[in-house]
């Protein structure tokens, strides 16, 4: 038996973990004394790897090239020399024929590494000539980026993980800790051991509302009128730090303009919450000596998430909660890797490091580089942006890696619609998942555990994560895969392995450049800005209220409420709201292949709904009940429960039967262009009421 030293690939909390291992099998994962988890771990982590032993339980593992050489045919076995052929020779010909801006890639947030993103991303832009490469944090935390960018100069956590049980006051908005990161859940528990208040804006009593001082259940939608009450009250009523908002920020005359009617009496009927409790959580807030303010997907995905982030960061800037231990702002990002794919520039906009493609100095120094006259000035679509693309016939060519747009994306039938229409879809993935089951080509990946290399957890931290055994069937590494298709295109690519592309990435981000693998041996964790070798990276950014903005000043910004796109009518009378479910991870290809989860939440899901709206509709716990948008219907179960508030149900994206995306709009931010996942107008019924 060996004990191989890894990182969970199931959030972003990042818990260090050791595999055991006996005879190329796992017997068992053990937490280990990671920065982040302490030795703990939660379900995920502990019972996680179930499909690395047996490649068969719910979805085959691909375990051999396949490619379907007419539409409507079937799958055919081929050699890795077919297959990197028959994909090279079609982009090829479709960069030639539409230009390089016809090909959408995809980094992955998920299993395969940084190392992984940086050799996509070059890929994309150096050889292919394009910057339409994305990954999903378009889906979740895009909008944090942007903002966080715009109003302190960081996409990022400004704090970390472990700094969230020192401070004493947490605002957690639109955040369900324990069911997306039970580790971080934990802090917060910790932080209410050590004193803290808690505070919870969020339209269902979920767990954190359980231990919260105050609860703000506010109505779905009105996350933009909340946060300029709070704005309004800090401000009009005195609660804010005026030498720090004079010394070290800008835009207070413009943001107070926009938030001065935003009075506590004036949003009681958007929010539905009462004036004292919006005053009495702000000067909860305000008189802690050190607060924090943790958001979720529940303010990112609205078609306002940018703006609701200005109002935020603003919150944390006028209260002086930044730029010290114990205070901050927090997006906590979702999947394992998603702060990763976004750090090494797998996004439309940006270079690895967050430098930006329209900086012709940034160009010249990456195609220096990389031995290439010329890059992409343009900015690249985003992952929304391609269904509409592809019906427009801009984009003929999607090569997704490691990522299930058919199952994790709004409006599926808009998505279906659309893949039906390309000339080439490649998925490089490790499950046959609902897009891999209609791609033309699939090349096999090795998974987590099979493979080794960097995770950037949610708060900047860098951990290598190393190879636990050997993978079974005719697989390859993802950036061995990359390679192998930019040399059949003429630019060869022949790395050694992910040391070597990690380190000519940090020759080229003065952000991480000091990162070494040396560092993140072990337990080594490194969190960025970490500059130079000597550099023992940042736990909290902005040290000495210094900004990463040109005038070194914060941005205090907020904007009007904008309702949301669907409204509820007559014939399609409740919220659906998408949420997390515990147990499981992302488009669950591999949670559900692992038997203790899969026992634990298996199909068709469910819709949570409350005890008055079921009575209302004749629906008893555990029926199965039609849930319908104007998209689309599904089956699923009913979980009665009270913690969903009146008016509203709730469902998880990672059911294949009952999957909700069916019935969700892409309705986007028009920054961020992130989907408004929380607000689709639905009817539930019983299946008797048909
Ligand atoms: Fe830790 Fe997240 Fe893995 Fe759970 S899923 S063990 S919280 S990294």
């Amino acid at each position: 038996m060996k004990k191989v030293l890894t990182v969970c690939p199931y959030c972003a909390s990042g818990c260090k973990l050791n595999l055991v291992v006996e005879n190329n099998k796992i017997i068992r994962a053990e937490g280990a004394n990671g920065v982040t988890n302490q030795g703990e771990l939660c379900l995920k982590g502990y019972y996680g790897w179930d499909f690395l032993n047996d490649t068969k339980i719910l979805t085959p593992r691909l375990t051999q090239p396949l490619i379907r050489r007419q539409k409507g045919g079937e799958f055919e076995a081929a050699t890795w020399d077919e297959a990197i052929e028959y994909v090279s020779s079609r982009l090829a010909k479709i960069k030639a024929e539409e230009g390089p801006d016809a090909i959408m890639l995809t980094g992955s947030s998920r299993g395969p590494g940084n190392e992984t993103n940086y050799v996509m991303q070059k890929f994309a832009r150096g050889v292919v000539g394009t910057n339409n490469i994305d990954c999903c944090a378009r889906v979740c935390h895009g909008p944090s980026v942007a903002s966080l960018q715009m109003t302190l100069g960081n996409g990022a956590m400004s704090n970390s993980i472990n700094d969230i049980e020192n401070t004493k006051c947490i605002l957690v908005f639109g955040y369900n800790a324990a069911d997306s990161h039970p580790i971080v859940a934990r802090r917060i528990l910790k932080a209410k051991e050590n004193g803290a208040k808690i505070i919870v804006c969020d339209p269902r009593y979920i767990e954190t509302a359980r231990i919260a001082d105050l609860w703000l259940p506010l109505k779905n939608g009105s996350n933009m009128a909340l946060a300029n009450a709070f704005l309004n009250v800090l401000i009009n009523e005195d609660l804010y730090n005026k030498e720090y908002v004079e010394r070290y920020t800008e835009g207070f005359d413009d943001m107070k303009a926009v938030i001065d009617k935003y009075t506590p009496e004036y949003v009681e009927e958007i929010t539905g919450l009462k004036a004292k409790d919006i005053r009495d959580a702000m000067q909860m807030y305000a008189s802690a000596p050190s607060a924090t303010i943790l958001w979720g997907m529940g303010v990112t995905q609205w078609g306002q998430s940018v703006d609701v982030i200005k109002g935020l960061s603003s919150m944390a800037l006028v209260t002086g909660n930044l730029g010290r231990p114990g205070v901050g702002v927090g997006p906590v990002r979702g999947q394992n890797n998603v702060q990763g794919a976004c750090d090494m520039g797998a996004t439309p906009k940006d270079y690895p490091g967050y430098q930006k493609v329209a900086d012709p100095k940034v160009r010249e120094k990456f195609a220096k580089a990389w031995g290439v006259t010329s890059l992409p000035d343009n900015p690249g679509a985003t992952i929304t942006e391609v269904p509409h693309r592809i019906l427009e016939g801009k984009i003929k060519a999607y090569y997704v890696m490691g990522e299930d747009p058919l199952q994790t994306d709004p409006d599926l039938s808009l998505m279906r619609e659309a893949l039906s229409k390309l000339d080439l879809l490649v998925v490089q993935d490790i499950f046959m998942t609902k897009t891999a089951s209609v791609a033309d080509v699939i090349l096999p990946a090795t998974s987590w555990g099979e493979h080794e290399g960097i995770y950037s957890s949610a708060d900047r931290g860098f951990q290598h994560f190393e190879k636990a055994i050997e993978p079974t069937g005719d697989v390859k590494v993802d950036w061995e895969i990359i390679s192998l298709m930019s040399t059949a295109l003429g630019y060869p690519m022949k790395y050694k392995n992910t040391k070597e592309i990690w380190d000519e990435m940090r020759v080229l981000c003065d952000l991480y450049a000091g990162a070494t693998y040396e560092k993140m041996a072990g337990l080594g964790y490194v969190q960025w800005p970490c500059p130079t070798e000597d550099h023992p990276g940042t736990p909290y950014l902005y040290k000495g209220n210094k900004f990463d903005r040109p005038n070194g000043k914060g941005l205090l910004a907020s904007a009007d409420w904008i309702p949301p796109k669907e409204q509820i009518n007559e014939e399609y009378p409740m919220v659906l709201c998408t949420v997390r479910e515990v147990g499981h991870y992302s488009c669950r290809s591999m949670t559900g292949n692992c038997r203790p989860l899969q026992t634990l939440a298996d199909e068709p899901g469910y819709v949570q709904i409350n005890p008055f709206d079921a009575e209302r509709l004749g629906i008893k716990d555990q029926a199965l009940v039609w849930v319908e948008s104007r998209r689309g219907k599904v089956i699923t179960r009913a979980n009665v429960t009270p913690r969903a508030n009146k008016g509203a149900v709730y469902m998880t994206y990672q059911w294949w039967i009952g999957a909700c995306n069916e019935l969700t709009l892409d309705h986007l931010d028009p920054i961020s262009r992130t989907p408004e996942y929380k607000h689709s107008a639905v009817k539930v019924y019983s299946i008797e009421d048909q």
